[in-house]
């Protein structure tokens, strides 16, 4: 064993641990958490500190909206909190009296599911306290984690306690684009958070930043408030993402372990772009039967937004969507696949590749999809593509946003771009002084980098931290499909499996 991995048992220490952040992933680790130490006989004694800011548990950031066009991107199935029972969530939702027409749709609103994990969470406290472990609560920001022979520190408030192990599950960290903007009144620079898109007035024109599913959202909100100002939204590349038909049941046939295994010789070697890539053409042709015109996929539509999102919708509702099936097959083995590739083939595919594997890969349930096509045929909004510049004219109070060789101007700016990964640009004090210490290092793909299986942290000098965990979506360079809960989920499984191995 290296040195690294010798821990000492900080005295009184040991048995304590802490879980930052009670968002989906959080509650991932504490139901992990609880699970391990009844089935180890250790639950009795037992401590576990739970640190939130926000009043609700467990539903986090994705999952508080309490809007119902805002759907889950992910069928009801992928969203079980048992990853060996995928059909909890859906039986939870046939069982649940407030789901209403809901249950008969696969992808059900979101703030469904934030009142089913805190369902799952409150069983599990309840387990825990019946096992004899005792489960604390603290309503505070933990704004600093450090790690000495004792244990690891952590500082909330005034308080100062120290644990065994630490599970910090911060989340997401808000867009670094156009913070320039943040002071402006006519500016939301999240969704998420603050008044977001409520202090809209109905006549104002609108813009938003990005064509994704969060700009999908903002759409949706604006027209179920009664929006009547334009509305743009503006894409840099690419246009609104595909549509998600009915689910297929597919077996993967090439991008495979055993496959991954064979072409880096025993996992000896790592896979440059082009091989991942080929991997992927062949399970995609040979599933769909077809030699892909990949030139006309990747290239950017010569037809209007309007006409492709009509197309798409038709394709969903006659079931042509196999390929979605597919690449939704690959969710487990996406990781591995990662794993296996050069850090040239990763940054090549963030910067290159990212921005359409996002379009095919995060697509729209098809209700949402019906939604928006009714909106762009009424005219309600429009989508400009090969967005330059943003800038505000003071005098007019408007934003003037560059796109594709025109200069339109609106009143209120959305930031819709999604989520950040600079850590530097993070307004969180616990990263920034674990940053600043070297007790966290960046990844260089963005985010924070850790050990691909315990989830430890890597620190600057090399090392990996022996009791400080992260899980969530900032592990991305590492494990690249964080912004899902299933991934999420599988990794805190990992994180408390290796800290009571
Ligand atoms: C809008 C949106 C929609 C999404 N939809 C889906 C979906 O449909 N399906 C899917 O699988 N994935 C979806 N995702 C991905 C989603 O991010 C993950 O699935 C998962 O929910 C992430 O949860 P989390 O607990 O890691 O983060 P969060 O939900 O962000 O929770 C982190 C928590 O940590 C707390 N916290 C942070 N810092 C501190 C601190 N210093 N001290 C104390 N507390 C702190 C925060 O208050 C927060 O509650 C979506 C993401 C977004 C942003």
């Amino acid at each position: 064993m290296s040195a690294e991995n010798e821990i000492v048992p900080p005295p009184g220490a040991a048995h304590r641990f802490a879980v930052v952040g009670m968002g989906a992933t959080g509650v991932g680790v504490f139901v992990a958490l609880v699970r391990s130490l009844v089935a180890g006989g250790r639950a009795a004694g037992a401590e576990v500190h739970i640190f939130e800011t926000k009043e609700r548990l467990g539903a986090g950031v994705a999952y508080s909206t309490p809007h119902d066009c805002h759907l889950l991107n992910m069928r009801a199935s992928t969203m079980s909190v048992h990853p060996d029972d995928p059909d909890h969530f859906v039986r939870w939702l046939s069982a649940h009296p407030g789901a209403g027409p809901a249950v008969e749709s696969e992808y059900v609103p979101r703030r469904l599911f934030a009142e089913y994990l805190q369902e799952f969470f409150e069983e599990a406290l309840v387990e825990a306290r019946q096992c004899g472990i005792k489960v604390r609560t603290h309503k505070s920001v933990v704004s600093d984690c450090r790690e000495d022979a004792r244990g690891v520190h952590l500082i909330a408030g005034l308080d100062h306690f120290v644990f065994g192990r630490v599970f910090l599950c911060l989340g997401d960290l808000p867009s670094t684009a156009y913070l320039e903007f943040t002071k402006l009144p006519t500016y939301v620079h999240s969704m998420w958070q603050g008044a977001g898109l409520e202090t809209i007035a109905p006549d104002a024109t609108v813009g938003i930043l990005g064509t994704s599913l969060t700009a999908v959202d903002a759409l949706l909100q604006l027209r179920g408030a009664g929006h009547r100002g334009a509305i743009t939204c503006f894409s840099r590349r690419r246009a609104l993402p595909k549509v998600q038909g009915p689910s297929v049941r597919y077996t993967l046939r090439h991008v495979t372990e055993e496959n991954l295994g064979r072409l880096t010789d025993g996992f000896t070697r790592q896979l440059e772009f082009a091989e991942v890539a080929e991997l992927f053409r062949r399970e995609l042709e040979d599933g769909l039967g077809l030699a892909i015109d990949w030139k006309r996929v990747l290239a950017r539509p010569a037809e209007t937004f309007t006409h492709t999102l009509a197309r798409d919708v038709e394709r969903a509702e006659r079931g042509q969507t196999l390929w979605y099936s597919i690449l939704d097959a690959t969710s487990e083995i996406v990781p591995l696949v990662w794993r296996t590739m050069s850090a040239g083939a990763r940054a090549s595919f963030m910067t290159e590749h990212l921005s359409i594997w996002s379009m095919f890969r995060h697509c729209m349930p098809l209700d949402n999809a019906r939604r928006l096509l009714g909106m762009a045929t009424d005219g309600a909004f429009t989508v400009a593509s090969e967005l330059s510049a943003v800038s505000y004219d003071e005098e007019d109070a408007v934003f003037q946003v560059s796109a594709g060789g025109t200069t339109h101007r609106v009143r209120w700016l959305v930031n819709a771009t999604g989520t950040g990964f600079a850590l530097d640009c993070s307004d969180s004090s616990l990263i920034q002084n674990m940053l600043m210490r070297g007790d966290i290092t960046p990844h260089p793909l963005g985010g924070i980098d850790v050990d691909f299986d315990s989830l430890r942290v890597l620190r600057r000098d090399g090392s990996h931290s022996a009791r400080a965990h992260y899980i969530g979506p900032l592990t991305r360079g590492v494990h690249f499909y964080t912004n899902s809960f299933e991934t999420n989920l599988a990794n805190a499984h990992s994180a408390v499996a290796a800290a009571l191995n």
